[in-house]
């Protein structure tokens, strides 16, 4: 569903993403992991055609995302810490609004509608305006906007950010619960995340991907087998020659 190859990104003399190739399937949850700076909101803004790489093909659900960024776009919900949501709108309207956007009509759109309100658990706050609701709820209307027209890729930029413990774990389940038939790819700095809930992950660093595997199997890769994420992270680093950038 998602096949990146050689991608690089430059802004000015800085390689924010550097020859970096990966793919995600279908039923899929993979995590982006890498300290702030390492590239990855790069690399998802790539892959929702926000931005195009420098060098490189990035593809979603069969389309390359410069030749044919509407058609990503309509197979993939996007969410990240800068989402616009409008403040102002109650919650109802606000998703009524942006599924009208999507296209949405009819049945197809009551019944997205009421997906996503379940799925994100946002009954409590409907007739709330949008800037009443808590950073929890906002990241969550933020993530029903991404889903209400049931894409098969979901690009996440550190969706947990701002959140309370609670809020983690209640997302962390809602994340499992959206597994099926689709491929998920979030990004976080947080290890915890991407430990609870990711089938795979990638580790990039100064905008290199330094490991792509199974944690056990990246730890046994680099010989310590048994390690965790966090030591299998720094012992990559570690053994990663430094980059010009
Ligand atoms: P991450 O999401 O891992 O924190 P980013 O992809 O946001 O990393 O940033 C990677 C690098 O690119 C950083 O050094 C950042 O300062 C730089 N960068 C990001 N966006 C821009 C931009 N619009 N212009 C110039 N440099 C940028």
């Amino acid at each position: 569903m998602i096949r990146v190859e050689s991608a690089t990104r430059r802004y000015g003399s800085l390689t924010a993403v550097d020859q970096v190739s990966f793919e995600v399937e279908k039923n899929e949850i993979v995590g982006f992991v890498g300290p702030n700076g390492a590239g990855k909101s790069t690399m998802l803004k790539m892959l929702s055609t926000f931005i195009h790489p420098s060098e490189g093909t990035v593809t979603v659900a069969g389309h390359d995302a410069v030749a044919e960024p509407l058609a990503v776009r309509h197979n993939i919900g996007y969410l990240s810490g800068d989402t616009p949501l409008y403040q102002e709108m109650r919650v109802d309207k606000f998703l009524r609004f942006i599924a009208e956007a999507r296209g949405l009509t009819g049945d197809a759109l009551e019944q997205g509608l009421k997906k996503v309100i379940d799925l994100c658990s946002l009954d409590t706050v409907l007739k709330q305006r949008v800037k009443e609701c808590s950073t929890g709820f906002r990241q969550r209307i933020g993530l029903a906007t991404a889903l209400v027209h049931n894409p098969p890729v979901l690009l996440l930029d550190e969706p947990t950010h701002g959140f309370d413990p609670m809020q983690v774990l209640a997302f962390r389940d809602t994340l499992r619960s959206l597994r099926e038939n689709r491929a998920i790819l979030f990004s976080t700095h947080i290890i915890g995340d991407v430990e609870a809930i990711s089938d795979r992950v990638l580790i990039i660093h100064q905008g290199r991907l330094l490991g792509d595997g199974r944690v056990q199997d990246l730890a046994e890769r680099a010989g310590i087998p048994g390690a965790g994420l966090e030591e299998v992270f720094a012992h990559l680093v570690r053994t990663t020659a430094p980059t010009h950038v």
